[in-house]
This record gives structure tokens, C-alpha cells and sequence, in this order.
């Protein structure tokens, strides 16, 4: 089956997307996030790009390349942010922690943008690797609050809006393939800080254990799909306005804002 047929199938098969909301892709300038809007034009869904330029020196440069020439090739609106812009710095400027900040800082971004500008859904390009990789991490770490949460479709609530992963079911080397096949502009480029991340290695150990189970990586996405109500917990729990920029957040300052200790938030 062809790529576009299985993600078609799965939005189905996850009630992902409807034809008359107006979707934001979050692209990086990677295969992943460039394919999912790639498909989802063909596809004929509404959408729109979003990207953060988060000044890293040569990757955040091709990177934005990349984009401009997706958007110019898919005819659709390019929406970009300048991390510098907005908190007076970049990923480079920070100390330590780059990958936690940096996830936080984007989903933060992606979703607020979103939020103020009418969105209905955020898709992004996280593919069934991500997936079992964070998952993996998630379980090494016990962080039972996060382990109900590795779903295709993140229905929205409060100022949060939903989240779709189109790629939920899709390993990345297929992707990776069509992307070539296609000729979608995308780079290669990793980020420098990307060998801190552990999930990396998770990564590089489900492809070794596929050698021995080609199939161990949708077998523990399938069985996790299967079994994951037993994360659930009982507690009923309120989300909050945060006091400095008022979007929805578990405490009472969100952690973008613990993290970037903004005064006046400007895009
Ligand atoms: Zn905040």
C-alpha cells in the first residue's frame, strides 16, 4: 500500500482530521514534519505551515531554507516565529537542558500560535519511532502522568489545542523513502544538541531488537494501545490559567514561562 493510502487509513481509522478544519503543520525542515504536510495537500486538507527559527547556527539557516522551498512548492501560507524575537534568545544561549527546553519551547509556541490565530488542530510530523521511543523513556522513567498520553489524536481542552500525529503507525524509514521518491525539499541537518537526548539511543536499539522481531516496534505500540487504560489514574485533574501569560498549564506559572521569564510576550 502506498504511503498516502496508510495515512489516509489511519485518519480514518483514528478520526484525526475533518475536510472543513483549518490545520497547522508544524515543520521543522525535516523529512517527517515536510512529508505530513506533503501528504496532507494531496489529500486536499486546509492547511497552513508553522515554524520556529530557534537560532542555531547553520541548522536553524537550512532549515528555514528547506521550508520556504516546501511552502513555495505546496502553494500554502508559511507562518514562521523567531525564538530571539520573542525572548531575547536562542537555544544556543541557554546553559544546559537544550532538549527538554527546546520541546517545551515548541510545543508552547506551535500551540499558542495556533490558538490565537483560529486553529483548529496542530499536526506534526512525530512518527510511530517517536513514538516507541518516548514511550520506551517514559516507562524507564515510571513518569506515570505522561504514559496514558502517547495517542494518535490529542483532543483539545481548555486553551490546549488537539494534536494530531498523521505518522502514528508509519516507521520512519518508509517515510524517509517516499520523501526521496517524491523529490520533497527537506535537510538532513541534525541538531548539535540532538546527541544529548537519550531517546536517541532508544532509537538505535528498537531498530537493533527488529533484526531478531521485524515487528517489535508496532508490537509494543499495538499492545500499549491495548493495555495503556491501566495508566489512567483516578485523580480528577484541574488544569490552571498560568498567572504570567494566561494559557492553560498543570501549576501556576506554565513551564514556558518559568523557563524564558518573559515581561511582555510579542510574536
Ligand atoms: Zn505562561
Amino acid at each position: 500500500m502506498k504511503l498516502e493510502e496508510k495515512v489516509k487509513k489511519s485518519i480514518e481509522k483514528y478520526k484525526m482530521l475533518n475536510k472543513d478544519e483549518k490545520i497547522l503543520v508544524s515543520v521543522s525542515g525535516g523529512k517527517d514534519s515536510h512529508t505530513a504536510a506533503w501528504i496532507l495537500k494531496k489529500l486536499d486538507y486546509n492547511i497552513e505551515l508553522f515554524h520556529i527559527n530557534l537560532g542555531i547556527s547553520k541548522f536553524s539557516e537550512i532549515s528555514l531554507k528547506k521550508v520556504k522551498e516546501l511552502a513555495e512548492i505546496l502553494n500554502v501560507p508559511l507562518n514562521i516565529v523567531n525564538l530571539k524575537d520573542i525572548t531575547g534568545k536562542t537555544i544556543e544561549d541557554l546553559r544546559k537542558k537544550h532538549c527538554s527546553i527546546c520541546g517545551i519551547t515548541k510545543r508552547y509556541l506551535m500551540n499558542r500560535f495556533g490558538y490565537e490565530n483560529g486553529f483548529d488542530v496542530i499536526v506534526t510530523g512525530h512518527n510511530l519511532d517517536d513514538e516507541v521511543s518516548f514511550l520506551l523513556n517514559n516507562l524507564l522513567n515510571w513518569s506515570i502522568r505522561y504514559l496514558p498520553k502517547h495517542l494518535p489524536v490529542l483532543p483539545s481542552h481548555d486553551k490546549f489545542l488537539k494534536k494530531v500525529k498523521i505518522f502514528y503507525e508509519i516507521e520512519e524509514e518508509e517515510i524517509l523513502e517516499y520523501a526521496e521518491k517524491e523529490g520533497i525539499p527537506f535537510t538532513t541537518a541534525k541538531c548539535k544538541f540532538q546527541k544529548d537526548a537519550i531517546t536517541v539511543e532508544h532509537r538505535k536499539y528498537l531498530n537493533k531488537l527488529k533484526e531478531y522481531n521485524k515487528n517489535i516496534k508496532k508490537q509494543f505500540l499495538y499492545g500499549y494501545l491495548k493495555y495503556r487504560h491501566i495508566f489512567e489514574l483516578e485523580e480528577d485533574f484541574q488544569f490552571k490559567e498560568c498567572k504570567i501569560c494566561g494559557m492553560t498549564s498543570a501549576g501556576n506559572i506554565c513551564s514556558f514561562c518559568r523557563v524564558w521569564k518573559i515581561k511582555e510576550f510579542k510574536w
